[in-house]
């Protein structure tokens, strides 16, 4: 994965989204060092929340951890590293926003190396994370909202596929674009 330095500016797929710029966190690389310590026990909690709520910017390629083994192929082997059930692969990023409005980007597999690695990332980002997220999952997604900011979602595109409804939104404050499914309506 391509090494950016944390807080260093964003570019990656910036074209996509140049109307909310953000700061890098996390995008380590083999070769760079990187902080190590404990974290809040909430973090990793709620990065995985993140992760699976609010994926943004995701792409075709995979990119793996580079400081684990290769483990394609052998479950043993992945199971003996405690990576069965997060393997250290990720193809997104999150976002999240400090007090100041500040808006950090991170790739998805910093909550591997949180966890596994017990990478620290910036104070500043910690404390973004583990804002209170203003709303619940599911009442963010009933209503549109941002579930990492709050704030309203602004719509997109709206298809169908087969019988489910596709919205794309995306997030004007901290730049999280949203696919979300929703079952057709009948009549
Ligand atoms: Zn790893
Ligand atoms: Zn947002």
């Amino acid at each position: 994965m391509t090494w950016y330095a944390d807080l260093s500016p964003y570019t990656y797929l910036r074209g996509q989204r140049p109307e909310a710029p953000a700061v890098n966190v996390g995008w380590l690389a083999h070769g760079h060092s990187f902080p190590t310590g404990d974290v809040p026990a909430e973090l990793v909690p709620r990065l995985a929340g993140l992760i699976e709520h609010a994926p943004t910017q995701v792409t075709r390629g995979l990119h793996d951890c580079e400081f684990c083994p290769p483990v394609t192929g052998d479950p043993r082997r992945a199971a003996r590293w405690g990576l069965d059930d997060s393997m250290p692969r990720g193809n997104a990023e999150i976002r999240a926003v400090g007090v100041d409005g500040t808006r950090y980007a991170a790739p998805t597999l910093i909550r591997h190396y949180v966890a596994v690695h017990r990478y620290a990332p910036p104070p500043a980002f910690i404390d973004a994370v583990l804002r209170p997220s203003p709303h619940e999952w599911h009442h963010a997604l009933a209503q549109d909202l941002c579930f990492v900011c709050g704030d309203v979602l602004e719509r997109r595109e709206q298809y169908r596929s087969g019988d489910e409804t596709l919205l794309t939104a995306a997030c004007p404050r901290c730049g999280v674009d949203y696919e979300r499914r929703k079952p057709q309506r009948v009549g």
